[in-house]
């Protein structure tokens, strides 16, 4: 979707902080962190949100969560502990219509969260 700025940093039109990719997933760091690590983990396929996926995108899903265990391992997250996350629609803060998984780090975090 070329009117999706995800898309588009994922296809390399736009430039971001790549924190890992392979051939099914990108991440990079969010342009606003929320935390001293704060990386975006995307399918490269464009998911609008998590309503748009079924059984056909178990193994996609499953490595947007792999992948973020992953980048906390090497940002050096698994002493302290990190927090991975997904807003779905925008009554729960989702401000990019592309699935993402929030990978925040750093700070100690809150429960409930706001
Ligand atoms: P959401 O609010 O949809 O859960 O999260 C979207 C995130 O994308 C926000 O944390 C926001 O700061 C980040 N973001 C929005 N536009 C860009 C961009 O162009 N580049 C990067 N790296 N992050 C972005
Ligand atoms: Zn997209």
């Amino acid at each position: 979707m070329t009117d999706c700025i995800f898309c588009r940093i994922a296809a390399g039109e736009l430039p971001a902080n790549i924190a890992y990719e392979d051939e099914d997933v990108i991440a990079f760091h969010d342009l606003e962190p929320q935390a001293p690590t704060h990386v975006l983990v995307i399918p490269r396929q464009h998911l609008s949100t998590l309503l748009d996926a079924d059984t056909g995108h178990t193994l996609l899903l499953g490595k947007l969560q792999l992948a973020a265990i992953e980048i906390a391992r090497q940002l050096s997250l698994d002493k302290e502990g990190f927090r991975v996350v997904t807003n779905c629609l925008a009554g729960a803060g989702q401000s990019v219509f592309h699935v993402h998984v929030h990978l925040l780090g750093g700070r100690a975090f809150s429960w409930p969260p706001g």
